[in-house]
């Protein structure tokens, strides 16, 4: 049986536990062993896909097309294990399965309660989809002592008790802050939050303890003695200069020393840190860069575009530059502004977006790069922009638009039914905006010869994608004799999956969405070539 490993938040939420159960599990792979990597978030919509980033950041997708909490992209990204629909769940899914059940008569008229039904469920979904891993990682969303956490710790309580203590581990994280008016280390909301979590049956095995600082023995003690755990399980994280540290930071404070001791094992092989130096060395000490502008709806939002702005970084890093972002929120951005808001900078990417607001600001953008020869990612909605631009300016079709946009456009990005007889809506009749999507890998056949073919050095590729529109293929030969290529097209050949232009030093446009494939020990390829077509633009 695998071995599970909870993580529980206490004292502040954003403390890093995504950060830390992703460090953890890069340790334990590196180590040789097979990890899996789970997120419970404790809110009450059915999945994240219709929650907006300004409150939420971005949604990750799967490979098989799971909408989901973004923790599940830092997963990915340090440890490359591709997650899965089955690794994250919420309260409204849980509530929103147990329900469906009910009205099903599943429960044999019995009274459905939070214990034991609901709690079930959730360890239902704990041990789910399961085969060969030696690890499974939960990390429970929100903080301890929310109501809305509640069955949850309760459920992974129950586990535990199940399952028996050498098969479960819990890790909790907490805030030990710093008061500069008495020059302390306070250890107390420390003391509160793992008695929080005792006072609900959970005895943790290991605390990590958030710090501004190294935290002194004499403080390490206190909370080894007021929270009952051995002192080499208090286990300190101080704020790190990079996040691609954080793997290092957690080997040198002996996490998954710990953790591998708990369960009695020993590393199968030794963990390797070199390539997380390489990068944090380059990321820290790298001077040269290049200024990328990102025209888009949420940029002021922190984590709104959090898989792009990381596959950025990692386009930085193929190229040994730092990449400075230059974030420009397209509802301010006025036609006759453009010019001046992209003087200094060296590559545009416009980024996936809905709806119609601040649109008109990125199409006359688009237009200033082609025009202008400025090497432009379009991504998704940016590719789709990037099409509605060059049919109004080049192939002159004034009324050009999307119907997402506008329902009396010219059709150059629609519904597939709305500008292909044929075409039927890929999935889902119904109204509700949730599960109305192409969502997760799909394949493209590349042409020949092409720019992106060069880049990805194959013939087909899988990306995932996550939109409701296409570009309209019944115009392919007017955008291909104006030297507007689609030369990436799904493998029936009906939907175009990546635009570029002739005459123009880089000028792509993808309908799927490549940040979530990225990650800092493997670049990939697409921001790598964007970041250094940009680094030579100037
Ligand atoms: N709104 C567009 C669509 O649904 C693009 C979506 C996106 O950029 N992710 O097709």
């Amino acid at each position: 049986m695998a071995r599970y490993i909870f993580v529980t938040g206490g004292v502040v939420s954003s403390l890093g536990k995504g950060l830390s159960s992703a460090s953890l599990a890069y340790l334990l792979k590196s180590q040789g062993y097979k990890v899996r990597l789970r997120k419970m978030d404790p809110y009450l919509n059915v999945d994240p896909g219709t929650m907006s980033p300004f409150q939420h950041g971005e949604v990750f997708v799967t490979d098989d097309g799971a909408e989901t909490d973004l923790d599940l992209g830092h997963y990915e990204r340090f440890t490359n294990i591709s997650s899965k629909q089955s690794d994250n769940i919420t309260t409204g899914r849980i509530y929103s399965d147990v329900i469906k059940k009910e009205r099903k008569g599943g429960y044999l008229g019995k009274t459905v309660q939070v214990i034991p039904h609901i709690t079930n469920r959730i360890k239902e979904f704990i041990r789910k989809d399961i085969t060969n891993e030696d690890f499974v990682i939960c990390e429970i969303g929100g903080t301890v002592g929310d109501i809305e956490s509640l069955p949850f710790v309760e459920a992974i309580r129950q586990f535990s008790n199940e399952h028996g203590k050498s098969k479960t581990l819990f890790i909790h994280l907490t805030f030990v802050p710093f008061l500069k008016s008495s020059d302390e280390i306070k250890t107390k909301p420390t003391q509160h939050s793992v008695k929080e979590l005792r006072s609900i049956g959970i005895q943790p095995d290991i605390i990590i303890c958030r710090s501004q600082q190294s935290i002194p023995l004499d403080q390490r003690k206190k909370i080894s003695l007021f929270c009952n755990v051995p002192i080499d399980n208090v286990i300190e994280t101080v704020d790190v200069r990079t996040i691609y540290e954080a793997p290092i930071s957690f080997y040198n404070q002996k996490l998954d020393k710990q953790v591998l001791k708990f369960f009695k094992l020993k590393p199968k092989k030794r963990a390797n840190l070199n390539p997380w130096k390489k990068i944090t060395n380059i990321v820290l000490k790298t001077k040269k860069s290049v200024n990328i502008a990102i025209i888009g709806k949420y940029v002021n939002l922190k984590d709104a575009y959090k898989s792009l702005d990381e596959a950025l970084v990692h386009g930085g890093i193929a190229n040994n530059l730092k990449v400075n972002l230059i974030r420009i929120e397209s509802d301010n951005l006025k036609n006759n502004e453009v010019k001046t808001k992209l003087k200094n900078v060296s590559g545009l990417l416009i980024p996936g977006g809905f709806g119609k607001r601040g649109t008109e600001g990125k199409i006359s953008a688009i237009k200033y790069a082609r025009e202008n020869k400025i090497p432009f990612l379009g991504i998704c909605f940016g590719m789709q922009m990037a099409i509605v631009e060059f049919a109004r300016n080049r192939l002159k079709i004034k009324k050009a638009g999307s119907t997402e946009l506008e329902s009396k456009c010219y059709p150059v990005i629609g519904l597939i039914n709305e500008w292909d007889k044929n075409g039927k809506i890929i999935k889902g009749t119904n109204k509700d905006l949730g599960g109305t999507m192409r969502l997760g890998l799909y394949e493209a056949k590349l042409k020949n010869n092409s720019a992106i073919n060069r880049i990805y050095k194959s013939s087909s590729i899988k990306e995932r994608h996550r939109h409701r529109y296409e570009v309209n293929n019944k115009l392919k030969d007017q955008f291909e004799n104006k030297g507007l290529i689609f030369s990436g097209m799904s493998p029936d050949n009906k939907l175009p999956e990546i635009i570029e232009l002739k005459n123009h030093p880089w000028f792509i446009g993808v309908q799927f969405h490549p940040e979530f494939k990225s990650r800092p020990l493997a670049p990939h390829p697409l921001f790598s070539s964007f970041i250094k077509a940009s680094k030579n633009h100037k």
